[in-house]
């Protein structure tokens, strides 16, 4: 079959269906391919159980922050996400359990947490968290329009007021440190900097500018959509096909058709589908999408990869009613738990863990009175640690749920493991290095530094994803798409596409 449209976009993970929004809100005529039969990729969820007894679980993220950035995709095509999609704001963000007894409830509202905080740990705290938020949401005012916002094709883009003001807030030097001045209690420590994790980073180690993770969920708030997070991504394709965008399901691209001027002028599927166009947007793993272009750049293979996750994904019929949406359960190790995962390439010798337990928030996603509960542990990337999965998961699996048995979890006594995640299946999955979060967010690795959303010598393709600027996570590959739209656009002036011709 032959078809022709204006864009292609290769890959309906967030980052590609944000690109398919502005672009269509745009003008453009855009074709998205989709290799999985349910669009989202890392951001989704699968149905698990029997019977009708359908447990649906989340795979990949479940923290939703800044839903603001997906209002922003559906709005360029007229839209809302209101119109698609029931967000519920999580109160509290977090629940967190520490390793002597003690909790700490995140709240994102301001008074209540600083209420919190002076019950935990007293006054001084109190006041110094008053002051940290005001320095987080600076961060993020300063980096949201300039550095995380903006295409930019040279380190020289980023000099202006805002990199002043950025220096002057301190966001070069290192977060661990600087949230350290604000808070003395060691746990609250922890819970404005475990983020950096997110970006593949220690918080010692992690720049100060990354707050900006902290900000978007213990001040900006956490989310949820009803019916399970894959919802975000079925919203999107179901808004790109109400606005005119065609989105094909189970269908993956093959290979690029080039000129010799290097511009790619189709898009071959699997099936034998060509589909010509006048731009590609290739929103996959960068490795997958280089393989696409027919290369690899060597800077690619020396680059480091964030630590990678294990992931269990069960239910359980009784033992979850302790538990919140979100609970952190932190071991007594700390620094040595970055420097296990990150450093020697060992399992962490104390864990650290993300209890979820959505149906806290959303009963209907298990059977009535049952719940749904993963848990995510951080873990080497495989390139730092190229563990015998397949031969390991199964007692890991063992270890992790007698860890939250002796922390006193009710869930670990009845938990239905369904299906584990390792570095092993992220890598079967395509992904570099085994992790599905990416590059880390070195400083050699971030911004300018990061791989370009253009590609040298194929100057109608663009990349966006989370191996792109500015990241990973669900807010960056959102902008990502954003941003990837800008430059097809901008490298089309102001052509507005009409069926069958750009014009
Ligand atoms: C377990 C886990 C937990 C996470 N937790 C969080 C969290 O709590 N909060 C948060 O913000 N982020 C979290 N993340 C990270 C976040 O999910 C990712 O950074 C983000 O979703 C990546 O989006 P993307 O569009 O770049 O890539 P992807 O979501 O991977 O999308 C790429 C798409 O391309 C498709 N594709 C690949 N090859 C082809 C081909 N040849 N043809 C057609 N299609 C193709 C893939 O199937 C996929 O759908 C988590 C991720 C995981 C896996």
């Amino acid at each position: 079959m032959h078809e022709t449209t204006d864009v292609v976009v290769v890959g309906a993970g967030l980052a590609g269906l944000s690109a398919a929004l502005h672009l269509t809100g745009a003008g453009r005529r855009v074709t998205v391919l989709e290799r999985a039969p349910e669009p989202g990729g890392r951001v989704a969820d699968r149905l698990f159980g029997e019977d009708g007894r359908g447990y649906r679980i989340d795979t990949g993220a479940s923290v939703f922050t800044m839903p603001d950035l997906l209002d922003e995709a559906f709005a360029a095509v007229g839209s809302s996400v209101g119109e698609w999609l029931t967000l519920t704001r999580l109160d509290p963000a977090y629940h967190a359990h520490f390793a002597d007894g003690s909790t700490v409830t995140v709240h994102t509202d301001a008074a209540a947490m600083e209420a919190e905080i002076r019950a935990v740990a007293g006054p001084a705290d109190a006041a110094g968290y008053v002051a940290l938020r005001r320095w987080l949401r600076e961060l993020y005012d300063v980096q949201r329009d300039r550095f995380i916002g903006s295409n930019f094709d040279s380190v020289l883009d980023l000099v202006g007021p805002e990199l002043v003001r950025l220096l002057a807030l301190g966001g070069f030097g290192r977060l661990g440190a600087r949230v350290a001045r604000f808070v003395t209690d060691e746990r609250l420590r922890r819970l404005f900097t475990f983020q950096s994790l997110y970006a593949g980073l220690d918080p010692m180690r992690a720049l100060a500018a990354y707050g900006v993770i902290a900000y978007m969920d213990t001040v900006a708030g956490v989310y949820y959509p009803t019916g399970g997070m894959g919802q975000v991504a079925r919203a999107m394709t179901a808004a790109l096909r109400a606005a005119g965008a065609t989105v094909r399901l189970s269908t993956a691209a093959e290979r690029l058709d080039r000129d010799a001027d290097g511009r790619v002028r189709a898009v071959w599927t699997e099936a034998g589908d060509r589909i010509a166009c006048e731009s590609v947007v290739l929103a996959t793993e960068l490795s997958t999408s280089y393989a696409l272009l027919g290369r690899t750049p060597r800077r690619l293979l020396r680059r480091r990869y964030a630590p990678s996750a294990v992931v269990l994904y069960g239910h359980s019929a009784h033992g979850g009613r302790d538990l919140g949406h979100h609970t952190l359960s932190f071991g007594d190790a700390w620094h040595e738990t970055f420097s296990e995962i990150i450093d020697q390439g060992r399992l962490m010798s104390d864990p650290s863990l993300l209890v979820t337990r959505p149906t806290a928030t959303d009963p209907s996603l298990a059977p009535p009175g049952e719940d749904v509960v993963t848990v995510l542990a951080p873990a080497p990337n495989l390139h730092v640690a190229p563990i015998d999965w397949p031969r390991v998961t199964g007692a890991y699996r063992d270890e992790l749920l007698r860890t939250l048995d002796a922390r006193g979890f009710t869930v670990a006594g009845d938990l239905v493991v369904e299906a584990v995640a390792t570095p092993h299946t992220w890598a079967a999955d395509g992904l570099g290095a085994g992790t599905p979060f990416s590059l880390a967010h070195s400083l050699v690795q971030t911004g300018p530094f990061r791989p370009a959303n253009r590609v040298r010598g194929a100057d109608n393709v663009v990349l966006a994803g989370c191996g792109t600027t500015p990241g990973v996570g669900i807010p960056p590959v959102l902008v990502s798409g954003r941003l990837a739209a800008e430059r097809v656009l901008a490298a089309g002036g102001r052509r507005r596409s009409t069926l069958g011709s750009t014009v």
